[in-house]
């Protein structure tokens, strides 16, 4: 059985480093570098077993998920990540989804060059909780409260895969035919591995003036926005992008409404000024990432959905909320 130091030490010997670090795993602490001008951008996010993610969840995807919603929230920020560390909680260390839950870990920390510097090992009911280190030019970061009134809100990708996954776990597959099958499978890997988005945030920078990741739900990550900028969101609710995969699982538009207000995209939800909305076809072309414009922000306060004859909404259903 390997224990807490054999551990660390395959772990240390498989990081990939990168040009920031001066001392990576394996001293009391690690010590990274910046370059003059930089400003460092610090996040913690914690997955908990049987809260964020179902017992028999994949570990690969567990691994990977973690360290993507961590990367979202700098990507939210315009930050490029550079360190991370790591506090792992397991019930024991020889079980077999160590090994592909740390794969999926530095599966997307690789790709994004990031280096694992450090962390922590305990015994308890599985819990990963990762802090993400990047940086960005001074003053340059995307905020909640930059917002202004006469912006343009926008949204990367699509919305509602996530929930509609989640929504649709217990129902069995038997009865759908192949294209059902498929769509449902595309679902199920957008709940399980998320795409950070990495590029979009940082190509942002000196152009959105607030952004947010989209992880408790559309409304409730954009009323950050509004609530921190003073402003109010009038959102065309026929607007929000849908994937196909949903449109071939899910008919009923209200129902697709309120999977895409669900929460764990992980997309970028972004304001800019009208004046600047042309250079966002060129930024959705070089970081392959779709932007659909989808409301106003005004005087006001709270978010508002517009129905297809363009009236008002009642309140459609907020996001996730721990405690509640
Ligand atoms: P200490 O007793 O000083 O806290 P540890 O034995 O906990 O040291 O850790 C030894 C080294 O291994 C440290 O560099 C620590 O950052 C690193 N480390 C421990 N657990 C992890 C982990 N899960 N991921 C990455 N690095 C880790
Ligand atoms: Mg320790």
């Amino acid at each position: 059985m390997p224990g807490e130091f054999a551990f660390i030490d395959s772990l240390r010997a498989r990081v990939r480093s990168n040009d920031g670090v001066v001392r990576g795993i394996g001293d009391d602490a690690a010590i990274v570098r910046f370059a003059p001008g930089e400003e460092c951008v610090v996040t913690t996010d914690t997955l908990v077993a049987g809260v964020h993610f179902p017992l028999d969840a994949a570990p690969a995807d567990i691994g990977y998920k973690t360290a993507a919603v961590n990367l979202s929230d700098l990507a939210a920020m315009g930050a490029t990540p550079r360190f991370c560390t790591l506090a792992l909680t397991l019930p024991s260390l020889d079980g077999g989804y160590v090994e592909p839950l740390i794969k999926g870990l530095l599966a997307l920390l690789d790709t994004h060059q990031v280096a694992l510097v450090g962390g922590d090992t305990t015994r308890g009911p599985m819990s990963l909780t990762l802090t993400a280190i990047g940086s960005l030019p001074a003053g340059t970061a995307l905020g909640r409260d930059g917002a202004r009134a006469g912006d343009v809100v926008y949204v990367s990708g699509t919305l509602g895969d996530a929930a509609a996954a989640l929504a649709l776990r217990g129902q069995r597959g038997d009865s759908l035919d192949g294209e059902r099958k498929l769509a449902r499978t595309r679902l199920q890997q957008r709940l399980a591995r998320p795409t950070p988005r990495v590029a979009l945030g940082q190509a942002l920078r000196g152009i959105a003036h607030a952004c947010i990741d989209v992880s408790d739900g559309l409304a409730a990550d954009l009323g950050h926005i509004c609530r921190a900028s003073g402003l109010a969101a009038v959102l065309d609710s026929v607007a929000l992008p849908a994937s196909r995969a949903l449109l071939t699982l899910v008919d009923d538009p209200g129902q697709r409404l309120a999977l895409q207000l669900g929460g764990d995209d992980y997309e970028l939800c972004f304001s800019v000024a009208p004046e600047n909305e042309e250079q966002l076809a060129a930024i959705a072309a070089a970081t392959h990432t779709a932007l659909t414009r989808i409301g106003t922000l005004g005087p006001g306060e709270g978010v508002h959905f517009l129905d297809a004859d363009g009236r008002i909404m009642s309140a459609p259903a907020a996001g996730y909320e721990h405690f509640r």
